[in-house]
């Protein structure tokens, strides 16, 4: 039995009983509440890194204190295995993807025990087994059958680097460069697949059912985009042909001078006059040539060509110049805008640019009109025929209604939100369960014939085609429907298809007649917690919740709501935490050069290069491997157990806001733990006083040290749980360590032969367990306690236990009694004179003098002297 505080061994020893008990595997209990928890399943790069780190410990604490608390929990761990990477280092080696995969996944694992992670790993799901993804290609088709898969000729933005089409989430920045590779995007036509996510746009904006940051339904309210306005058509003078507009403003009407068209627009060729076509046509071409973003820039000046046509305005029936300008895109409401110079920014710079008029038409209720630019504001709506005297609120919904009187439109929501493109050019994921044949066109592959599989042996090549599209065994099969030859769709599917239903495939990952057994499904569902970062809140935390929609529309959860109607069905994820991100040091010398963490240590409170000597500058930055600050946790697992770093992770700053990686604090909460193993094996071989059991029953004991220690193991029990509950790991280690610091003063009185001292030591590894959960298992067998401390109920606390108490103490001023105050007992004499100054009593006799002497007898008197 070694003494010394070995946490090696002691993390090898644990996790193999784990293993071997299979203590964290969960199976439906309905006699026990459950908790699902979950935090979002890695990819497997090949590296359990910060990254991962991070958001787990705090998420592992959580499940284990949930089990404490007699919670039956499940809480499993996946990979999210198909995507880039893999193909990318299939080409880069020759090998297949599958191949490369599956190493990394096995090496993750292995880091993912060494974490002491609490993971049921009966129930792994790897996204690129046929067994899981062939569930993406049922799902597939029931889309296909219910209208929302479908296929579309679309411009798309294509990485030439990656040789694939990407999302509009993944295409980055002003300069629109690839989110994976950096490389600058181009547009390409393609026939794509695509989801209709934009039948649940509404719905997608209900919140109500959910307890997630803030920031994340911001972000979710925003994509999605949601305005309210009428939609109208404009004919053209002279044309049978009509154009449709958008517009949130339909009370500024009156005040069009103009229309816009995009470049891209279907009726730019037609409408187009003969004199106007050559300039109109060089504008289309120069347009096509610039991203959205720069088109859509305030930076930009706006231009524009007159194509030589007009529409005639719905009430006047003036006639409006249509011109084309590329700050209107096709792919955003109609393609084509009504413009009100006087009351919308972009038009007014057109306008101003061009010579159109400017016709003001809202008054601002209060004040003036600005005299120079739009006002854009609401107000009352001023020569606009007879809507003239109306506020604008009011104006709207009247300009509507006579819009759909008069058979031209009527009131309308557009939407940001686009249909989700799901065909990726890629041989790496679930191929698209559809055939192309001559006599029937698209045919969906039958059910009974999925999985699709993904070919064993391919050719990869860096030629910007899908391998399976080389691949004429893959490519040629035969049509369902006639016996024809058909060809297999070779778009494989957007990897966020198979995170946006996981969460339900752990409940049963080898079933292989359903995505997911409902009986397991009415006892573990819904989530109860999902944990992971903000930068997925537009993506997977929007994708998921469509289809978690579409799923309780086909049915798939209606016996699940019959079995318990008061839980949630209309999210997958009624409650998300979103945890920061965690950052480093950078060191830089005098010169501004950055110096490697590694070449760093400290002179006292200041960072000096090892060698040099040099004084450092630390500043707090992202981890990158250009600025050379991204920790490995397995360095300072090697050196420390994974007790100590999982604890740092949780001590670095509040969950939500993340915070740096500081190698000296970490040395601070290694001290810690050995001290918590001093304290425990100390007295576990010590006075062999017995337990009272973590149950017992706690009397209030009236020696001073035996009621401090009392206070401070409830007070610090009451202040734990309460932590835990809310997320708060950095103020629960704090609690933990300034209980550690009391029992330590605590160490060399009587107290520590007592049965309280024995119990507080318990307490505080059951606190512990959650967090540091190899050594609380060391210390629960060492204070000859029945395997495991896992399975411990959490300890309650005893509010009695926890009051600070009181003491009166008499007040004098000039040795004349003048106030009696309660203040705790054991405060020091600053506070017991701070309270008496605060008093009014004792103001009043001090009569504005100043003290000159204070005389303090603890628990008893304090004697201000003045004079
Ligand atoms: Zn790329
Ligand atoms: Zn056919």
């Amino acid at each position: 039995m070694p003494d010394r505080y070995d946490p090696q061994e002691i993390d090898r020893k644990w996790q193999a009983r784990w293993e071997e008990t299979g203590l964290y595997q969960a199976d439906a209990d309905p006699a026990r509440p459950k908790y699902y928890a979950l935090t979002m399943y890695p990819y497997p790069s090949g590296d359990i890194h910060v990254g991962h780190w991070y958001p787990m410990t705090p998420t592992d604490a959580h499940a284990r204190f949930m089990r404490m608390k007699g919670y039956h929990v499940l809480y499993p761990m996946g990979f999210d295995a198909f995507g880039l990477p893999a193909e990318n280092a299939a080409i880069k080696r020759n090998i297949h993807p599958r191949t490369w995969t599956y190493a990394n996944i096995r090496r993750m694992e292995q880091q993912l025990r060494t974490m002491g992670a609490a993971f049921d790993w009966r129930r792994e799901i790897i996204t690129c087994d046929p067994e899981y993804y062939r569930w993406n290609q049922w799902f597939f088709l029931k889309f296909f059958e219910k209208g929302l898969a479908y296929r579309a000729f679309a411009p798309v933005d294509w990485c030439p680097e990656c040789s694939t089409t990407l999302a509009r989430e993944q295409v980055i920045g002003q300069d629109r460069v690839c989110e994976r590779c950096g490389t600058a995007v181009v547009k390409k036509e393609l026939n794509q697949w695509f989801f209709r996510i934009t039948r649940y746009a509404e719905e997608l904006l209900d919140f109500s059912k959910l307890d997630w940051p803030e920031k994340i339904l911001t972000a979710q309210r925003n994509w999605i985009g949601r305005s309210e306005g009428a939609e109208f058509a404009f004919s053209l003078k002279g044309s049978e042909e009509t154009f449709r507009v958008f517009t949130t403003r339909p009370d500024t009407l009156f005040g069009v001078t103009f229309c816009v068209l995009a470049p891209e627009h279907p009726l730019v060729q037609k409408i187009t006059t003969k004199e106007r076509r050559a300039d109109v046509e060089a504008y289309v071409y120069q347009a096509s040539r610039q991203s959205e973003t720069d088109r859509l820039s305030t930076e930009k000046e706006r231009t524009g060509v007159f194509t030589g046509a007009y529409a005639v305005h719905p009430f006047t029936g003036e006639d409006i110049p249509v011109y084309i300008a590329d700050y209107v895109l096709m792919t955003y409401g109609t393609g084509a805008i009504m413009a009100v110079p006087a009351h919308d920014e972009r038009d007014f710079d057109f306008a101003t640019k061009y010579g159109i008029e400017i016709r003001p038409v809202i008054q601002p209720a209060e004040g003036e009109a600005p005299a120079a630019g739009a006002y854009t504001g609401t107000g009352v709506m001023i020569n606009s025929g007879e809507f003239t005297g109306l506020p604008s609120d009011e104006g709207k919904r009247a300009v509507a209604t006579e819009l759909e009187r008069r058979g031209l439109g009527a009131a309308a929501v557009n939407y940001r939100l686009r249909d989700w493109l799901v065909s990726r050019q890629r041989m790496w994921g679930t191929p698209i369960p559809m055939l192309h044949c001559e006599g029937c066109g698209i045919v969906p592959v039958p059910e009974e014939q999925l999985p699709v599989t993904l070919p064993e042996a391919v050719e990869f090549r860096p030629t910007g085609e899908s391998p399976l599209k080389l691949d004429p065994r893959f490519r040629n099969t035969t049509c369902p429907k006639c016996g024809g030859p058909a060809e297999r769709e070779t778009d494989t599917m957007d990897t966020f298809v198979d995170s946006s239903w996981y969460q339900y495939r752990f409940l049963a990952p080898h079933d292989a007649e359903r995505p997911f057994d409902p009986e397991e499904g009415q006892y573990w569902l819904p989530v109860d917690l999902y944990s992971g970062g903000a930068e997925h809140a537009v993506m997977h935390l929007l994708y998921t919740r469509f289809f978690h929609k579409v799923m309780r529309d086909m049915g798939l959860f209606d016996s699940l709501r019959e079995a318990h109607p008061e839980r949630v069905w209309d999210e997958p994820f009624p409650r998300l935490f979103s945890q920061g991100v965690i950052t480093s040091f950078v060191y830089r010398n005098a010169e501004g050069r950055i110096i490697p963490y590694t070449d760093v240590e400290y002179d006292g409170e200041t960072p000096v290069q090892k060698e040099s000597r040099e004084t450092l500058v630390p500043t707090v930055e992202k981890m990158s491997k250009s600025k050379g600050n991204v920790v490995a946790p397995d360095e300072y697992v090697n050196r420390y157990g994974a007790d100590v770093v999982r604890l740092f992770f949780m001590f670095i700053g509040p969950w939500e806001q993340g915070g740096p990686w500081n190698p000296r604090a970490v040395e601070g909460v290694a001290r810690f733990l050995g001290r918590v193993w001093s304290l425990v094996t100390e007295s576990a071989q010590g006075s062999g006083v017995s337990s009272q059991g973590s149950e017992g029953s706690w009397t209030r004991d009236q020696r001073p040290e035996t009621r401090d220690l009392q206070r401070s193991v409830h007070q610090a029990l009451r202040k734990v749980t309460g932590d835990l509950e809310r997320f708060s790991y950095n103020t629960m280690v704090a609690a933990l360590m300034e209980l550690s610091n009391t029992l330590q003063k605590l160490r060399s009185t009587p107290v520590v032969n007592t049965p309280e001292w024995r119990d507080a030591l318990e307490k505080l590894v059951l606190m512990l367990a959650p967090s540091a959960p190899h050594l609380a298992e060391e210390l629960w067998e060492r204070l000859g306690n029945a395997y495991s401390v896992h399975s411990q109920p959490w300890p309650a606390w005893s509010e009695e236990l926890a009051a600070e108490e009181s003491v009166e103490i008499v007040v004098q001023v000039n040795g004349k009694l003048r106030d009696r105050l309660q203040v705790p007992a054991g405060a020091d004499e600053e506070t017991v004179r701070q309270a008496a100054l605060a008093s009014e009593k004792v103001a009043g006799a001090m009569d504005g003098k100043q003290v000159r002497k204070v005389i303090y007898v603890p628990g008893k008197l304090l004697n201000l002297v003045i004079g």
